[in-house]
C-alpha cells in the first residue's frame, strides 16, 4: 500500500514523500506510473549483512524481487509513455561473494555468500535483462560507503560511536568480531554522486564504485582511536567470537578505473577523512 504524499520537515520544499512498502509490487508499480519519474534511483534494502541471516526471506523479498519487480514497472511506464526512463539500482560488492582475488572489477564472477549478496545479485542480474529489454538501466556496484548518519549494525559507527563514548569517560570497551577483514570504505556522498553521474550518462552499463583501497577492521580501530586522542587502544577492545560471521570475504577492494575515466568520478574523502569525519560527529555534544 502506497499511503497519501507527506512532506517531512527536515525535506526541501520540492522533495514529496510517498510512504510504501516496495514489496507490494502493484501499488509501487501504480505510484510509479502516476508519478512517472525521468529517473528512478533504486536504494530500498535491508542493508545488513548480518540480518541477512537472520531474517533470508524479507532479505529476498526487499533487496531481490522488489527491485526486479521495479525495473518491471520502469519497463511499463516507458511504454506507456513512449519517453525513456533510466533506471539506477544500488548492488553491492557483496554480489561478489569472497572473492580469490582483489580488486574486483565489473568482469568478476558473481559468486553470493550470504543471503543479502543473493538477493542483491538476482537485482544485478535483473538490471542486465531489463537494460536488454529497452530500458536505460544501470548497476552501481557499491563498495561499503560510510558517514556519520550510518547505524551501529555496521561496524564503523560502531566504532566511531563506542570509541567517541570511550573518550567521554561514558564506555569502557569496544566489543567486536573479526578484526583482520578488509573492506574498501568510502564516503556516502561520493558513492551517491557516482550513482547520478551513472544514471545520466549515455551508456548504460554497471560501474564499481569503489575508493580502490582496502584497510582491515583494526586499522579502522586505531585511527579512530587515534582521531578521538585516545592512547593504548588494544586494551580497551574485546573480541566476542559470536560477532564473527560464518562466512565473511577478506577482502573486498573494488577497482573503479572504467567509473573514473567514463564519469570523470573520483571520490574525495580518503580512508582517514572517513574517520575524522565520523569521530567528530560522535564527538560532538548532541
Ligand atoms: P558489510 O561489509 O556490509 O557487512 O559491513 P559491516 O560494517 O557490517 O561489516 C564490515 C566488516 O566488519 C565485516 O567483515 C564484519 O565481519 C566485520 N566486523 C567485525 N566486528 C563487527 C561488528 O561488531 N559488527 C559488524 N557489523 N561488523 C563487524
Amino acid at each position: 500500500m502506497i499511503r497519501t504524499p507527506v512532506r517531512p520537515p527536515f525535506c526541501p520544499p520540492e522533495v514529496v514523500l510517498h510512504p510504501g512498502d516496495v514489496t507490494d509490487h502493484d501499488a509501487t508499480r501504480r505510484l510509479l506510473l502516476e508519478v512517472a519519474p525521468d529517473e528512478v534511483y533504486n536504494l530500498a534494502a535491508v542493508s545488513s549483512v548480518a540480518r541477512s541471516w537472520q531474517e533470508p526471506e524479507l532479505v529476498r523479498a526487499v533487496n531481490g524481487d522488489a527491485a526486479t519487480a521495479l525495473m518491471d514497472s520502469a519497463l511499463a511506464l516507458q511504454d506507456r509513455t513512449g519517453r525513456p526512463v533510466r533506471l539506477v539500482q544500488a548492488s553491492s560488492a557483496e554480489i561478489f561473494g569472497s572473492p580469490a582475488t582483489a580488486p574486483q572489477d565489473e568482469s568478476t564472477p558473481i559468486a553470493p555468500t550470504n543471503p543479502y549478496g543473493e538477493a542483491k545479485a538476482r537485482a544485478h542480474l535483473a538490471v542486465g535483462e531489463a537494460r536488454e529489454r529497452g530500458l536505460h538501466a544501470v548497476s552501481a556496484i557499491l563498495y561499503n560507503h560510510e558517514s556519520p548518519r550510518r547505524p551501529q549494525t555496521f561496524v564503523t559507527r560502531k566504532i566511531t560511536r563506542t570509541v567517541a563514548a570511550i573518550a567521554r569517560g561514558e564506555a569502557d570497551e569496544l566489543v567486536l568480531g573479526n578484526l583482520e577483514a578488509r573492506r574498501d570504505w568510502g564516503w556516502a556522498p561520493d558513492h551517491l554522486g557516482a550513482m547520478v553521474l551513472a544514471g545520466r550518462h549515455d551508456l548504460a552499463q554497471d560501474y564499481v564504485v569503489a575508493t580502490g583501497e582496502s584497510h582491515s577492521v583494526r586499522e579502522f580501530v586505531a585511527a579512530a582511536f587515534a582521531a578521538a586522542g585516545v592512547t593504548g587502544w588494544e586494551s580497551r577492545v574485546r573480541i566476542d567470537p559470536t560477532l564473527v560471521r560464518p562466512v565473511d570475504a577478506a577482502d573486498l577492494r573494488g577497482d573503479s578505473t572504467r567509473a573514473r575515466s567514463a564519469l570523470g568520478w573520483r571520490p574525495t574523502k580518503a580512508f582517514a577523512d572517513v574517520i575524522l569525519a565520523m569521530v567528530e560527529s560522535d564527538l560532538r555534544p548532541r
